[in-house]
């Protein structure tokens, strides 16, 4: 069972003002503003001398995310065309650089006249290409080469994107030879290299342990260029995780910058460390509320059958967890009263794997009450199956969005009405 937590005030206001305004029972997304602007800045404080943070827009890319995101970032990872448009779309232009797998040259050479300060190359091949579309623009180009470095198995987290056969990056035993290539062409400056090797980091202890495991490397990676000299940026990806099952207790992003600023003060010559962070710079600030529209007991299992479901909100489905749910009953004091059980909470979908949590412990619910899933702004609505049976798209609501208040107002929540499926 999960621990509980409070919904902020701003947050159950919009909620309510939002079901008032809707016909149909709701399913919508919530985004706490001035929360996700408080995680920037604090996660942006507490970086030692010299480390930036990036954005990885990957985990939400709406734009009064980015926007809100901006000014307490130094720039943002971005990995196609389209994040390519919404990022230049953003209020406040910060530097971006384009990585990820599979790039279209169409994409790269998007990326050079749009601006991009550098490129994370995948593979030879895409050296290759990048050299090609540089050359065309008569540009040269900086890149940083992704490794899928060698890492001692107690290093693993839940979800390896390294050490292991990965379509992302290059082996370390080709890298010699990925850096001559890169060395070799005409149009391209190796200025670093990058690695991302873990997702859902949930131990402050194993991520330094991991970046201490980098840097021990960073001279001998480094001194594979030709130029080691104009090779100064070491990129260690992103990857935290965030605990959804006990959110009280979540990784010690301070102590973590605490102790890499110890361990750069002892290098002699430190590379440039650059974080991109996508899921713990903007899980936080997110909220999925469904209302229940159907209980019923199966073979002894209670279910909560709500609108909406996986296809709105995959997240839970994707990484096989139960969500923790808060309770906002429509009569509170018949809620206190009714009967504690355990309920099955599932979405409106024809299938069984449509659960967003099992057995959750809930006192008196009824039909209309709303159930609120916290931890929901990354890796939410935008990876999810939303045309799935054809349902509306859920609405997001923009909770304190100060980007188009008049001076001396109050901040206006925003509603973005869902968008046209995408054909
Ligand atoms: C997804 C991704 C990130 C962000 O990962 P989080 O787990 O959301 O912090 C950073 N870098 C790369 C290359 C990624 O693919």
């Amino acid at each position: 069972m999960a621990e509980s937590i409070t919904l902020p005030e701003r947050v159950l206001a919009a909620i309510a003002l939002h079901r008032q305004a809707s016909g149909d029972p709701m399913a919508a997304f919530f985004y706490d503003l001035p929360a996700l602007d408080a995680q920037g800045r604090a996660m942006q404080a507490a970086l030692p001398p010299g480390v930036e943070l990036y954005y990885a827009i990957k985990a939400n890319s709406e734009a009064a995310i980015i926007d809100t995101l901006a000014p307490h970032v130094d720039g943002l990872e971005l990995s196609s065309g389209g994040e390519i448009a919404r990022a230049c779309a953003c209020a406040t232009p910060r530097p971006w650089v384009l990585s990820g797998p599979g790039k279209l040259d169409a994409d790269m050479y998007d990326a050079m006249t749009r601006g991009v300060e550098a490129f994370h190359v995948e593979s030879l091949g895409e050296v290759a290409r990048l050299q090609a579309v540089a050359a065309s623009l008569e540009r040269v180009q900086p890149v940083l080469l992704r490794i899928n470095p060698a890492l001692p198995e107690d290093l693993s987290s839940r979800l390896r994107m390294a050490g292991t056969a990965t379509p992302f990056g290059i082996d370390e035993a080709q890298l010699a030879d990925a850096v001559r290539a890169v060395d070799d062409a005409a149009n391209l400056r190796l200025v670093g290299f990058h690695v991302h090797a873990m997702s859902h980091q949930a131990c402050e202890r194993r991520h330094q342990r991991l970046l201490d495991a980098y840097l021990a490397r960073w001279p001998r990676w480094r001194g594979l260029a030709r130029h080691p000299e104009a090779v100064t940026q070491l990129n260690v990806g992103g990857g935290i995780g965030v605990n959804y099952l006990r959110p009280s207790e979540q990784f010690d992003w301070a102590g973590l910058c605490e102790a890499l600023g110890q361990r750069l003060a002892t290098m002699r010559e430190p590379p440039r460390v650059r974080f991109e962070i996508g899921r713990f710079l903007a899980a936080f600030c997110g909220y999925y509320a469904i209302e229940v529209l159907d209980t019923k007991v199966s073979h002894g299992e209670g279910f909560l059958v709500c609108r909406g479901g996986t296809h709105q909100f995959r997240l839970p489905a994707a990484q096989g967890h139960d969500h923790p749910i808060i309770h906002l009953p429509r009569d509170p004091e018949r809620a206190r009263a009714g009967e504690r059980r355990p309920w099955t909470v599932v979405g409106q979908l024809c299938t069984p794997k449509d659960v967003l949590s099992r057995r959750q412990a809930l006192s008196g619910v009824a039909v209309g009450d709303l159930l609120v899933l916290p931890l929901a702004g990354a890796y939410g609505y935008n990876i999810s199956h939303a045309d799935f049976l054809c349902h509306p798209r859920p609405e997001q609501v923009f909770v304190g969005d100060s980007r188009n208040t008049r001076e001396g107002s109050e901040p206006e929540t925003r509603r973005r009405r869902p968008a046209e499926p995408v054909r």
